[in-house]
This record gives structure tokens, C-alpha cells and sequence, in this order.
């Protein structure tokens, strides 16, 4: 595949700081043309429809994954990146509506850049600051208008405890989703007295390195509700969570056996997994963002083989799989390459995003660009609510 791959890039494609988003979005065009027979927005002869399209439906459920922690071009749809992405390439994309050229405006912090997916607003708070996004979540539209309380959120990284709920004052915890830390219901059963070795798990406790400053002890409060989760929503002894965390390589397959955890045992309606393993790349070790994002691949085709699998997901759920943003290219002044996301270039700003689902275009790519804060309409319009305080617009190609 690889030698296939690279007949379709007759030129260089080393990303430099000077490449355009469109020069970035077209890579992943003209790859997806030749390997894929994939047709382009415009010309969406032959792209099948999914039945059963849910528009406006509110028994569809709707999963959002953050392909995240940063993740750049050059090792993912570039020729020498697409080895990473076996399984976006072959298995998920075929089935799905890709956008090649999304672009993110706002601030490349990981919590903040979430956040700002989560609400459809660029949000401008401090991205080391644990604040409650200012504008309303797509968790606290949905509940308002739903009444129903099955929004939850997966996050790993510890600086993400508020992000389910925002500060707007016609909004807020009322509305606003449950957020699950998988990293401190680790932490709260190893500090409970269990005979294991905290070092065996310290590979699962490790954060991000550019998130919000928390307390790394946990209260009281907060340990007993993690226990909480652990026994009475995720269904789990302590003593079978920690002997399957210790096969686990990494905490992002620690968020998703908790996010299969969840589906099987309360099947939410809206649901957010941030993914972080990649922003290991702040250290400088090129081999572990690379394992990173392999892991994030495989994490995704098998989110997306669980909603197939499960009766509760399949045929009603859509899947969209966007990253936070990339990070800084090679040729940047002022950077240090796939190192950190620091100087705002366009490498670092376009990405792109996958939807799969009912009523989703199979085998489709949209070149025009869109922006992270369209995903919030989108999910309104998909799920049927309004999302009034969104700066986004609805992608028309998901309707
Ligand atoms: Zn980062």
C-alpha cells in the first residue's frame, strides 16, 4: 500500500511552514482520489448514502472523538505519514464523509481548543486555567431542549474536570454533562487501600503537558464519587478495573474501555472522548508521537466497531472524529517541529474531520474548508436542537 501511496505524490510533500491550508487539504484530495476512488464534494456521483438518515431525529445518539494531543500532516496523510493511519485509511474513511481542510482560528491549547469543539465558540480563556468554558456546551443545548440527562464525557487529561459545563447563566450544571476522568478513578482505587503498586500504573497516570494546573490529590469527595462511577454506571469492581487497566499500554485505552464500559451499561445519547496519548510529542521522543497516533487509529476503528456491535448504537448513532489541531512543521521559525504547536502555522491550524453514520455520504471528501466551531450546529442539527449561541455554522454535507 505504502508504494501505492507514494506513486500518487509525484513531487515532495515535506509540509513547510509555508504551505496554505487549501495546498494541505489538497494532499489528502489527491490521495483519497487515487487510492480510494473517493469522489469529491461537487461531483458526489457514486458516494452511497447510508439509510435510515436520522436528521432531526432525537433517538439518534451521536459519539465526538478528538483525534488529540496535536497531530500533524507529515505523519498522517502525508505519503510518509499514512503507515500511522492504517485504519482511518482503509476501513473508517471509505465508509464515512471526509473533510480535508478544517481550520481552526482559535488558541492551539489543547483544554481551550476542546473546549472551544465542545461549545461551537472560539473561547479565549486560559488554556492552563481549569475554567468552565464561558458559552453554553453542546451538553447543556442538548439536555435543555431534550430534558433527557445522557451527555457524558470521557476525558483523560486531569486539567478537563469542567468541561462539560459552562458559565453561562442560562445554562450550567442544571444542563451540563457528567465528565468521567479515567486517570483519577485509577488513582482513587489505587489510594484505597488496594495491596497493588502504583508503579505498575504510573505509564496510565502521566498527563498532557500543555493542559490546565490541578491538584494531583484528590479530595475525599471527589475519590468517593469516582468510586462511585467505578461500581454503579461503569458496572466494575475495583479488583477486575485494576487487573485489566495493568494490560493497558497507555491512558487513551484506558478512557476507551471506560467509554465501552459506559456504552454497554447506560448507553448515553451524546458522548465526548478526548484522546491525548499524541502530545507525548512535547518531549521530543518522535518514536512515542508516532506510537501515539497509531494508537489513536486502532482506539477509533475499534470505537467504531463497538457502535456496529452493540444494539443500543447500531444504525442510530453518528461518529465524528476530528483532532484538537496539528503542530508546528519542520521549516517554522520560532518552532521545534512535531515537538509543540507554539507558532500558530498553518500546519498546525488545518486538520480535518470524519463522519460516519445513518444517513451520512459513504466515500465522500469535501475540499471546502470548515472550522471546528461548525461541529456544535451540526450536532443540533443532526440531533435536533438549536445551538443559539454558536459562532459555527451547520456542515450542509452532513444533513
Ligand atoms: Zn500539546
Amino acid at each position: 500500500m505504502q508504494q501505492a501511496i507514494g506513486s500518487v505524490f509525484p513531487v515532495s510533500t515535506d509540509l513547510r511552514s509555508t504551505e496554505s491550508p487549501s495546498a494541505i487539504s489538497f494532499y489528502r484530495r489527491e490521495f483519497f482520489k487515487a487510492m480510494c476512488g473517493v469522489a469529491a464534494s461537487g461531483t458526489i456521483f457514486g458516494a452511497g448514502l447510508r439509510p435510515a438518515g436520522l436528521s432531526g431525529n432525537r433517538s439518534q445518539k451521536l459519539i465526538l472523538v478528538t483525534f488529540g494531543g496535536g497531530a500533524r500532516d507529515s505523519e498522517t496523510f502525508a505519503p510518509e505519514g499514512q503507515r500511522n493511519i492504517p485504519r482511518l485509511l482503509a476501513e473508517l474513511i471509505p465508509q464515512g464523509t471526509f473533510f480535508t481542510q478544517v481550520v481552526n482560528r482559535g488558541i492551539l491549547g489543547h483544554y481551550v481548543a476542546t473546549a472551544s469543539i465542545a461549545t461551537g465558540v472560539y473561547e479565549s480563556f486560559n488554556n492552563f486555567v481549569a475554567a468552565a468554558p464561558d458559552n453554553p456546551t453542546v451538553f447543556e443545548y442538548y439536555r435543555r431542549s431534550s430534558g433527557r440527562n445522557d451527555a457524558w464525557v470521557i476525558a483523560p487529561s486531569n486539567g478537563f474536570q469542567r468541561i462539560g459545563i459552562s458559565a453561562h447563566k442560562g445554562y450550567g450544571p442544571d444542563f451540563g454533562a457528567t465528565v468521567i476522568q479515567p486517570k483519577q478513578i485509577l488513582s482513587s482505587v489505587l489510594g484505597n487501600g488496594k495491596t497493588v503498586s502504583a508503579i505498575d500504573y504510573e505509564h496510565l497516570l502521566q498527563d498532557s503537558y500543555d493542559t490546565p494546573v490541578y491538584q494531583s490529590r484528590l479530595t475525599q469527595q471527589e475519590s468517593d464519587f469516582n468510586l462511585h462511577l467505578l461500581a454503579s454506571i461503569l458496572k466494575l469492581s475495583m479488583e477486575n478495573f485494576i487487573a485489566h487497566a495493568r494490560t493497558l499500554n497507555s491512558a487513551d485505552e484506558l478512557s476507551v474501555f471506560i467509554t465501552r464500559q459506559l456504552m454497554r451499561n447506560l448507553a448515553p445519547s451524546l458522548l465526548l472522548l478526548t484522546l491525548h496519548d499524541i502530545d507525548v510529542a512535547h518531549a521530543g521522543a518522535y518514536s512515542l508521537y508516532l506510537d501515539g497516533i497509531q494508537r489513536a487509529d486502532r482506539l477509533c476503528a475499534l470505537i467504531w466497531n463497538s457502535i456496529q456491535s452493540d444494539p443500543e448504537y447500531s444504525g442510530r448513532t453518528t461518529l465524528l472524529i476530528l483532532p484538537d489541531f496539528g503542530r508546528d512543521a519542520d521549516g517554522d521559525s520560532g518552532g521545534n517541529g512535531f515537538q509543540h504547536h507554539r507558532t500558530g502555522g498553518p500546519l498546525a491550524r488545518t486538520t480535518w474531520l470524519l463522519a460516519l453514520g445513518p444517513g451520512i455520504r459513504e466515500n465522500l471528501t469535501v475540499d471546502r474548508p470548515i472550522e471546528p466551531i461548525d461541529v456544535v450546529p451540526t450536532i443540533g442539527a443532526l440531533m435536533g436542537f438549536d445551538t443559539p449561541l454558536t459562532r459555527g455554522r451547520t456542515i450542509s454535507e452532513l444533513l
